[in-house]
């Protein structure tokens, strides 16, 4: 379990690896796993998009995860419990 807070992102930041469609994707690629529900321990509403997130205590830390539109939103520092994939991309990898 991690406990982590929001990194906001602009919205034109998706992700460029070659054949990830969104940040969720991107997860999903990365862990070979499905999102299905929020990675919020207090939330469980369905997983709508990957999450950025760094790891409290740890101010350079990127990960992705999955969340719901509401925990993205989330200003507080939450756990979660699903695996913390990096940000970073394939090829055009960034230095976030
Ligand atoms: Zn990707
Ligand atoms: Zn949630």
């Amino acid at each position: 379990m991690s406990y982590v807070r929001n990194i906001a992102l602009a919205p034109n930041e998706g992700c460029t690896c070659p054949g990830c469609k969104s940040w969720l994707d991107h997860w999903e690629r990365k862990t070979r796993r499905t999102a299905l529900i929020c990675g919020a321990t207090d939330c469980r509403k369905p997983a709508m998009l990957g999450g950025h997130v760094r790891v409290s205590g740890n101010p350079v830390s990127h990960y992705v995860v999955p969340l719901c539109k509401a925990c993205s939103e989330r200003t507080d520092e939450f756990y979660v419990d699903k695996e913390l994939v990096s940000s970073e991309c394939e090829k055009n990898s960034r230095v976030w």
